[in-house]
């Protein structure tokens, strides 16, 4: 089980996406070339004191086949109850108690999930005041918020996290890596997940009420945990919602969140195409380790050149990525496949490294005099000191004299001389320019 799972839902206009924008953190843009990578605004990560949990806004997620809003609502309502460990019912407190809000807040009632109620849009005292009426939905305490004005969110996050699921500290170990298989429906995630995990695959039931913490599948190879996040796990039970191509985007946003190490698949009988980059976009800004896999290489038709074409293709592609191992494997036919998992480890320890303070400014002092920093109008950048600020990803803080004379190709520069004497094979380096005080 990976973070935990926060739904808003509501009828339209309410204020959900709103609410949603002040969840979850804006993260800063780290990649300028990076084609293809639009945040998806119906989901995102939230943090709140010091809570870190996955926010869905389901209005986002829209139904094709129906414009009538009872039964988006009804889909909506469905995939939060499925999805979701605490459901936020968002109403709004100018219109009152609606038959509509009635409606979705007794479908909420039946199952059981926790339920939030927040009245938003109540923007002054006396608005914050005038509630009780909701009380009458029947799902306990309405807490009167304004998402426009950022009130109340306070007192009903705390709410929130009292139904946080108690965290299995096993799961969050420092020995176990976490594994996700991502890519676009068919590459092969499924047949590769029956082909990693063999005959130890753990058969989970498929009956309702089934946790979505039993889709991730713990196991062991030689004397290494793994969790595997499986992204297909819960489809084919027949739900509207798992057709829209949102629903499956959010999920692999989700699995690749609560992930060590990503596994894009790409499927080498179709090469690459835009959605496979717009996946692999989201691992890379979420800084996680990545390994391309190519599957179906059996399929192929090959000569001794195809494999260098293929790889050529890939870098071209998804040149954000020339840090990321390339495996050509066939979930059917098992080739290649057993040396996933031993590239996963080394991902996973270069994910998870430490470079000592003292080695970093030898090298980035060795690396100045090599290559002299960046000047501008006769002022040099000067870099005073560097330390590494955090792993998974390897973030590394330069102090400089002055941050607006960096520029990205010596940022870049400085990352090489970085990768070229230590092994961060299959992860991102973040380099931070901060202002020496
Ligand atoms: P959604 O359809 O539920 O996602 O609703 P939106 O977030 O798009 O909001 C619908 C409208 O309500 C927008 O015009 C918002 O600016 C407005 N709105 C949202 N929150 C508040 C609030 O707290 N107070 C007021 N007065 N308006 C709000
Ligand atoms: P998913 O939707 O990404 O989980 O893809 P599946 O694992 O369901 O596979 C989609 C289709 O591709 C199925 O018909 C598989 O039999 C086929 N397939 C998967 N892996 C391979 C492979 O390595 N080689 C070949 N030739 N077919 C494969």
């Amino acid at each position: 089980m990976g973070l935990p799972v926060v739904a808003i839902v509501g009828r339209p206009n309410v204020g959900k996406s709103t609410i949603f924008n002040r969840l979850i953190g804006e993260r800063i843009a780290i990649v300028e070339d990076m084609p293809g990578v639009t945040r998806d605004r119906l989901y995102g990560k939230g943090e709140w004191l010091t809570h870190t949990f996955h926010v869905i806004d389901t209005g986002g997620i829209e139904f094709g086949e129906t414009d009538e809003i009872l039964t988006q609502m009804r889909y909506q309502a469905e995939l939060a109850i499925d999805e979701a460990d605490v459901i936020i019912m968002i109403t709004d407190s100018r219109t009152g108690v609606t038959d509509a809000d009635v409606e979705l807040a007794r479908m909420l009632n039946r199952t059981g999930k926790p339920v939030v109620l927040a009245v938003n849009k109540a923007d002054n005292p006396e608005m914050r005041a005038d509630i009780y009426d909701f009380y009458s939905l029947g799902l306990g305490e309405p807490f009167p918020i304004s998402g426009s004005h950022g009130l109340g969110l306070g007192d009903m996050l705390e709410e929130v996290v009292l139904h946080f699921p108690e965290r299995n500290e096993d799961e969050y170990s420092e020995d176990v890596i976490r594994v996700s298989i991502i890519g676009r429906p068919n590459v092969g995630k499924s047949s590769l997940t029956n082909a990693i995990l063999g005959e130890e695959r753990v058969i989970v039931s498929d009956v309702a009420g089934t946790t979505r913490d039993a889709i991730d599948t713990p196991f062991e190879r030689d004397g290494q945990s793994y969790i595997l996040i499986d992204t297909a796990g819960m489809r084919k039970r027949g739900k509207v919602y798992e057709s829209t191509e949102k629903y499956s985007v959010m999920r692999a946003m989700r699995a690749i969140e609560d992930s060590d190490v990503v596994l894009v698949v790409i499927n080498g009988e179709e090469g690459i195409i835009e959605q496979d980059k717009k996946i692999a976009g989201y691992a890379h800004e979420a800084g996680r380790g990545i390994m391309i896999v190519v599957n179906k290489w059996d399929a192929v038709e090959k000569d001794d050149k195809t494999m260098q074409r293929f790889t050529e293709l890939i870098r071209e592609e998804f040149k954000y990525l020339d840090y990321a191992p390339i495996l050509y494997v066939s979930a059917k036919s098992k080739q290649r496949v057993h040396t996933i998992l031993p590239k996963v480890n080394e991902i996973s320890q270069a994910h998870a490294m430490r470079v000592p303070t003292s080695v970093l400014n030898d090298l980035v002092t060795d690396a100045t005099i090599r290559t002299p920093p960046p000047s501008d109008r006769g002022k040099r950048l000067k870099i005073n000191y560097a330390t590494q600020a955090t792993v998974k990803p390897p973030t590394f803080i330069l102090f400089v004299n002055d941050p607006e004379l960096m520029h990205f190709s010596y940022e870049r520069y400085i990352e090489n001389k970085i990768r070229e004497a230590f092994v961060f094979e299959g992860t991102p380096v973040r380099i931070w320019t901060r202002k020496k005080t």
